[in-house]
């Protein structure tokens, strides 16, 4: 920090928080650049196991050169186009963190020079503004899919930012924005919750975001800033922990924690927020696998009737110990027979995130065809995102596609039907757009706007 004690108090009252949080962020990212650059001796290693670079025009190049370019954006010194290709092909598979002999994670090397690139090639107005109006596309397509599949009052429930400072709840279930397109895994975990008996509350949608749809796209100061509000949100209630489902939710607040904590401590000092007394903030981000193991033997006690399949698990690596968990949690489903498929686990750490089109169809290609082989009733799938991309591939295939959330769900003895599974399999969106007519109109939508937002949503 450049600013201490009385001074920094002072300091506050003359800057607004925008400008004291892109201080903040300046300060943060130098300090761990310069625990990157000073560590890293280009060894090359993360580049050669890097599953991705197969894909790109940097296949079999130099990987000591390409690493030490990697440190050169970094550095604000000469690099070559090479390693700007890695730099913006990286999928965040995580494969390269253990290959690293210098305890960097280069998955974290590589999104701060994605950041330097993205600032140094355009001003911070125009960043800015792109990534405004992709927030607003992403909102009103969560929105628009949402209205094929629930009443607005419920959808408004869900969204509604309703921290109230008296109450204090050990749990949050933090469930991201995107899960809001399918309703069904939302409203399985919240039956799960239900009936395991915990304290808790809910928190999500857009007016809760980590962040990283900013930060994607250059715009670090508002995904930060959009963060810090989400947690403020999140400690108001006190909770002993916050209950992820999102994989980059629970990444961005783990892995990139210190980004948000430091500005959280800053702003606690700058004003009277709620939590000013709190002496620590941080508290644990649990993704919703390792939550249900942790209460396994009550899990376990909610199970009232065999779920007679064979299935397989779609997974992806990057986010410590959800493979394993989602594992175990689906093996100990009574009923349940689970085999093992081949797949390109280190493919991404979620479906929509691999953007290379020759990756991602070869990682849907061995998944479905392995699937096959195995002669299984039901291909499983873990992340919301994932579900959302496959489902509808069902109809290409002899087995179902489901969340496993709804596999707990037949064991409990509850179901909530995938809408978007079904309207993805019968694919008549006119007639889909003409049974949702009433609702679109009463979420507030424009019959102007609606073909441009069906396309959009299509493309998701
Ligand atoms: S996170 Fe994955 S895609 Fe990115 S550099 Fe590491 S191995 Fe490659
Ligand atoms: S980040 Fe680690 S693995 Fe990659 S080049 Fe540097 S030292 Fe080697």
């Amino acid at each position: 920090m450049y600013i201490y004690g009385d001074n920094f108090r002072t300091f506050y009252q003359f800057i607004t928080v925008d400008v004291l949080i892109m201080l903040i962020n300046s300060e943060f990212l130098s300090k761990r650049i310069k625990k990157i650059t000073d560590s890293c001796t280009h060894c090359g290693k993360c580049f050669e196991v890097c599953p991705i670079v197969p894909y790109t025009s940097i296949k079999g190049m130099n990987s000591e050169l390409i690493t030490k370019d990697v440190i050169g954006i970094l550095k604000d010194e000469n690099f070559s186009q090479n390693s700007e290709v890695w730099v913006n092909s990286c999928e965040k598979s995580g494969i390269c963190i253990d290959a690293c002999p210098e305890d960097i994670n280069p998955r974290e090397m590589l999104t701060y020079a994605k950041l330097k690139l993205q600032s140094d090639s355009e001003d911070l107005d125009k960043i800015q503004k792109k990534s405004r109006s992709y927030f607003r596309l992403l909102s009103n397509t969560i929105k628009f899919v949402s209205a094929f599949q629930m009443p607005p009052d419920s959808y408004q429930r869900l969204i509604s930012v309703k921290v109230n400072k008296k109450k204090k709840s050990k749990n949050v279930f933090y469930f991201g924005c995107n899960i809001l397109q399918t309703p069904h895994i939302l409203f399985s975990c919240i039956e799960i919750f239900d009936r395991l008996g915990i304290d808790y509350e809910i928190a999500g949608g857009v007016s809760h975001c980590c962040g990283i749809n900013h930060m994607r796209r250059g715009d670090l100061q508002t995904g930060v800033r959009m963060g810090v509000n989400s947690l403020e949100h999140f400690l108001a209630y006190e909770p002993e922990r916050i209950i992820t489902f999102c994989p980059t939710c629970q990444m961005q607040y783990t892995e990139y924690s210190d980004l948000y904590s430091e500005e959280l401590e800053v702003l606690n000092n700058s004003r009277k927020s709620v939590f000013h007394e709190r002496e620590n903030p941080k508290i644990p981000f649990v993704h919703i696998t390792k939550f249900l193991i942790d209460n396994f033997h009550q899990l376990n006690s909610l199970f009232v009737k065999p779920v007679k399949k064979r299935v397989g698990i779609h997974l992806h690596s990057g986010v410590e110990e959800i493979e394993k968990n989602v594992q175990k949690i689906v093996s100990s489903v009574p009923g349940i027979e689970l085999v093992e498929i081949k797949q390109r686990r280190d493919h991404s750490y979620q479906c929509p995130s691999l953007v290379i089109p020759e990756a991602k169809e070869a990682m849907r290609h061995q998944l479905f065809n392995s699937a096959r082989e195995a002669n299984i009733d039901s291909l499983v799938t873990v992340y919301h995102s994932c579900h959302r991309e496959l489902c509808g591939e069902q109809k290409n295939h002899p087995f179902e596609i489901i969340n496993f959330t709804s596999l707990l769900g037949e064991a409990m003895s509850f179901e909530y039907s995938d809408i978007l599974k079904n309207f993805k399999i019968e694919e008549d969106w006119d007639l889909v757009l003409k049974q949702a007519k009433d609702s679109l109109l009463e979420y507030g939508f424009h019959k102007e706007d609606i073909e441009k937002l069906l396309l959009s949503a299509l493309d998701r």
